[in-house]
């Protein structure tokens, strides 16, 4: 199973928390990892394997759709910065879009975010 792990830069420190507290089901075989650029760098930098795409303002989160799209990735953990503005928020809200035509959960903050962890866990 993909998951997508997305971080804004003001929750880049709060991502590499998390996924150090879940290291037991992300690290699990059936697991693979991708992520925008520089979220991947911070992932693989705290010891996960995840596949880079490009950083998100220069078209990570739409490559992030469109692996949403074509089935690939089944779920999105992406933690965004509410109190931040980005130059690529289109890119961002057509992931959004693109997670709901496709019916992918995606998690927009940690707690979300760790409830649907915890859901996986279950089938794992
Ligand atoms: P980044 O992209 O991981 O390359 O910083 C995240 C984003 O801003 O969408």
């Amino acid at each position: 199973m993909e998951i997508a792990i997305i971080a804004h830069d003001g929750k880049k420190a709060d991502m590499v928390q998390f996924l150090n507290k879940n290291t037991a089901i992300l690290q699990n075989e059936k697991i693979k990892l991708v992520a925008t650029g520089t979220t991947g760098s911070k992932a693989e930098k705290a010891g996960f394997k995840v596949k880079k795409m490009l950083s998100g303002p220069l078209g990570g989160d739409a490559q992030i759709a469109s692996r949403v799209a074509e089935g690939k990735t089944k779920m999105v953990l992406f933690f965004k910065d509410p109190l931040a503005s980005h130059a690529h928020e289109v890119d961002i809200n057509m992931l959004l879009r693109v997670c709901d035509v496709h019916n992918v959960p995606i998690a927009t903050n940690e707690a979300t975010a760790q409830l649907l962890l915890n859901a996986i866990t279950m089938k794992l």
